[in-house]
């Protein structure tokens, strides 16, 4: 009999009724699991949250949230291999990729509950210095920041059901707040056990975590303004859900994580075989065949001067052909199939489009013949960088790069690179500090996070489609102006900054942060 998942809503596990949607395994296009939200009453889901998950959450002081936090962290980790497992079967994900995920989600919510812990016993976090305000100190301001009323509605991409949970619910839970998680329904085998495996460990009080494994129905007609709605998605999706005309007379706060052209420039100084150019390589190809390329951080755009473009381009296709697309729970893969059909049908129409202006020069535009939706590498050369318009407007989410030839100076490098119109994140691979400045400067303010691959950091990188909890995590314009975690800063979207203004000697007393620990 087929799996049903569960909808957790008002501290109760709840099947939805009428027409489920199915949830299948990419490898081999079979149905594993199924899910639906009929006849959830979601105003009731989100009263529940609010009352008795956010009073719950404001009673503890940032110390006690971090333990809490700290204990979900460690009830995954227990769990670890049974949602690797689960991440195999329903998402495409190597034993290495599932771990991407799962101990990312693992990790995130380690050290946000590290954060806690630092802030101590305290329940309102300061922002910035206090100011006079009058003629003599005694008429003071101090700008505070307080959690929000209502609760942290979460509506996640498909690609990271463990980690996409976490790193949101991280930064809520820390600043006060309950979780409504909605994951996207394709995947949502692992997203419906990570919160089974926090609700039997019993480590959340009730209220600060519900769940809705399927369609979102009316759950956003009843969202208010202390409310928040942060979505990770496509630029569509996320478009849609931000005009709601609900959302928008409410004032409802909404954060959108969404498409990102991402790039990675290689500097005219880096030389063939050198360590800035392994690290080059390495991320290329991490980000090409990592989840199959289904990130929102991978390299889409490769950007390397015409002198070093031969190179680069035969470097990149030895690597690639060494890839081993398959089973994932083959150990020998290295990398498994789409995680569904429709993101294999985007992928084949997605290269085609590209393919109007670039040429294919590794890789098969078409699907492999067969059952499961699998999608080999394709690395496409650029024709005319400058005048290509699709490249940097389009986001093939596969196993698909382009490489971009420019003229080695880093005005040409950030003028395509911002052609992108605002990306998660971009990297420059240069020993020289004078390139990685100029680049650095004039593209910075299109990007939420540059990474700056160099010989020195090389050992230590992660690459730059990791995304870790202390930096921020967003972009601006098409990756849709949101920002996450950052730190102490992924709670400002769930805080309210309110200014005090009165007698000093009061404010101080009464907000004056305690010592850190
Ligand atoms: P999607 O189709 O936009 O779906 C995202 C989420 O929105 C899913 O949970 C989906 O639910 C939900 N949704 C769709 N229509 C909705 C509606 N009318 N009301 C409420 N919720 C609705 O995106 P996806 O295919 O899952 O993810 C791929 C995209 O996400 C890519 O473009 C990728 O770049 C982007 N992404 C961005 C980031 C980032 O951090 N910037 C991270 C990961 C992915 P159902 O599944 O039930 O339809």
């Amino acid at each position: 009999m087929t799996l049903i998942l569960e909808n957790y809503v008002g501290g109760r596990w709840l099947p939805g009724t009428g027409k489920l949607a199915d949830l299948h395994n990419p490898t081999t296009g079979a149905v594993v699991a199924r899910a639906g939200t009929g006849g959830i009453d979601m105003k009731a889901a989100l009263t529940f949250a609010r009352d008795v998950g956010g009073a719950a959450l404001r009673a503890m002081t940032f110390a006690q949230r971090g333990e809490m936090i700290m204990a979900a962290s460690k009830a995954l980790h227990a769990q670890r291999d049974a949602l690797l497992d689960l991440e195999i079967v329903n998402g495409g994900n190597t034993r290495k990729d599932a771990k991407f995920d799962v101990d990312g989600a693992i990790g995130t919510l380690a050290a946000y509950a590290e954060l806690g812990k630092r802030l101590g016993d305290t329940t309102v976090l300061l922002d910035g210095e206090g100011v006079q305000l009058g003629r003599t100190p005694r008429l003071w301001g101090q700008h505070v920041m307080l959690p929000r009323r209502g609760v942290a509605v979460h509506v996640n991409a498909f690609n990271f059901p463990a980690w996409g949970i976490a790193e949101k619910a991280a930064c809520a839970w820390l600043a006060g707040l309950p979780v409504l998680a909605k994951p996207a329904t394709a995947t949502a085998l692992v997203a419906e056990r990570v919160v089974r495996v926090l609700a039997d460990a019993k480590v959340l009080p009730a209220g600060a975590l519900s769940l809705l494994c399927g369609s979102a129905g009316d759950l956003l007609d009843h969202l208010d303004a202390q409310d928040v709605l942060a979505f990770t998605g496509s630029a569509d999706t996320g478009y849609l859900l931000r005009s709601k005309e609900r959302l928008l007379r409410r004032s409802v706060r909404v954060n959108v994580e969404a498409d990102s052209l991402n790039s990675t420039v290689l500097g005219p100084d880096v030389e063939p075989g050198s360590e800035t150019w392994n690290l080059f390589l390495r991320d290329v190809i991490t980000d090409m065949t990592q989840k199959a390329g289904q990130k929102c951080t991978a390299i889409r755009r490769i950007l390397v001067p015409v002198a070093r473009l031969a190179d680069v381009e035969a470097d990149l296709k030895d690597r690639l052909a060494a890839v081993k697309v398959g089973d994932p729970a083959d150990e020998a893969t290295n990398m498994g199939p789409l995680a569904t059909r429709s993101q294999l049908d985007d992928a084949v129409a997605g290269v085609r489009k590209l393919m109007g202006e670039a040429d294919v020069v590794f890789g098969s535009p078409d699907a492999r013949p067969g059952a499961g939706w699998f999608f080999g590498p394709v690395l496409l050369r650029s024709r005319d960088p400058l005048a290509a318009t699709a490249v940097h407007e389009h986001e093939v989410f596969g196993p698909v790069s382009t490489l971009l030839p420019y003229d080695g100076t880093a005005a040409t490098a950030a003028h395509l690179v911002r052609k992108g119109e605002g990306s998660l994140v971009a990297s420059v691979l240069s020993d020289d500090r004078d390139f990685v400045r100029d680049v650095v400067t004039e593209m910075g303010a299109w990007h939420g996070r540059l990474y700056l691959g160099s010989a020195a950091m090389a050992p230590l990188s992660p690459g730059p489609g990791t995304v870790l909890p202390l930096t921020t995590h967003g972009g601006p314009g098409r990756a849709g102006g949101g920002e996450e975690l950052g730190g102490l800063r992924g709670l400002a979207l769930y805080q309210q900054r309110t200014a005090l203004e009165g007698d000093r000697a009061m404010i101080e007393k009464l907000f004056a942060a305690p010592a850190p620990k």
